[in-house]
C-alpha cells in the first residue's frame, strides 16, 4: 500500500489570481517530490490529466459562507450558494467536500460549527494562511471537536510554493478511485510548513506583472 504525498490545494492559470502554467505542473510535482496534486481552481472545474503524475480533479467553490473545496467532482458547482448547499451538490456528484482555511483572517471562511451538512475533511495545514500557526491551530481544534479528518495543502498560486504543505494518504494504489476512497475513509494526515515570506512577496509581485 503506497503512502502518497499529495498537495491537496493548488491553483494554476485556471484561476484568475494564479500563475502556474498547467504545462509546467507535472515537472514541478516531480521536482518537489510529490506524487500528485489536487487542482482546485476558483469556481472553475478543471479535469487535467498527465500520464506520469496523479492529478485529483477539483474545484474551490466561493459559497456565500466562504470557500468549499470539492474533490473528485465531475462538473462545475455554482458559486454563491450556502456552504450547506455546496457540500450537498459536491456529494451528489460523488465528490469529497473539504473546508479549506476555516480561520484565515483575510477571507470569509466557512464556520464548521454552523454547518448542517457534514464535510468529509478540514484543511488544518494551509501553507498560505496569513497567521499560519494560529489559523491552523484553530482549524485542528475544530477537526478534533467535530471528529473530522484533516488535510494539508499549499493553496499555491505560483510554482515556487507547490508542496509547501501536503497530505500523506494511505491509499491501496495510485489509481484516482483508490486515492479518493482513502480520502473519504480519512486515511491521511497533513504535513508541511508555512510559505516563506520571500515567496509571499513573490506572489504579490506576480500579480502586477
Ligand atoms: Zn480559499
Ligand atoms: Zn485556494
Amino acid at each position: 500500500m503506497p503512502l502518497l504525498k499529495i498537495d491537496m490545494h493548488v491553483h494554476t492559470v485556471g484561476s484568475p489570481d494564479a500563475h502556474t502554467r498547467t504545462e509546467d505542473l507535472s515537472g514541478i510535482i516531480k521536482t518537489k517530490g510529490l506524487d500528485g496534486v489536487a487542482v482546485t481552481e476558483h469556481d472553475n472545474f478543471n479535469a487535467l490529466k498527465f500520464p506520469d503524475v496523479l492529478i485529483i480533479p477539483g474545484i474551490e467553490v466561493s459559497s456565500r459562507d466562504g470557500h468549499v473545496i470539492g474533490l473528485g467532482v465531475r462538473e462545475n458547482i455554482p458559486a454563491s450558494l450556502s456552504a450547506d448547499e455546496t457540500i450537498q451538490l459536491i456529494h451528489e456528484q460523488g465528490g469529497i467536500a473539504i473546508i479549506p482555511h476555516p480561520y484565515d483572517p483575510v477571507c470569509e471562511c466557512v464556520k464548521i460549527a454552523q454547518l448542517k451538512s457534514r464535510p468529509d475533511a478540514v484543511e488544518t495545514m494551509n501553507a498560505d494562511a496569513l497567521s499560519f500557526h494560529i489559523s491552523n491551530w484553530l482549524a485542528r481544534r475544530d477537526a478534533d471537536k467535530f471528529r473530522l479528518p484533516q488535510v494539508g495543502g499549499s493553496d499555491s498560486h505560483i510554482p515556487q510554493t507547490i508542496g509547501d504543505a501536503y497530505t500523506i494518504i494511505d491509499s491501496a494504489s495510485r489509481d484516482l478511485t483508490d486515492v479518493l476512497d482513502a480520502i473519504r475513509a480519512g486515511k491521511m494526515h497533513p504535513e508541511g510548513h508555512a510559505t516563506s515570506v520571500q515567496n509571499k512577496i513573490r506572489k504579490l509581485h506576480y500579480k502586477f506583472v
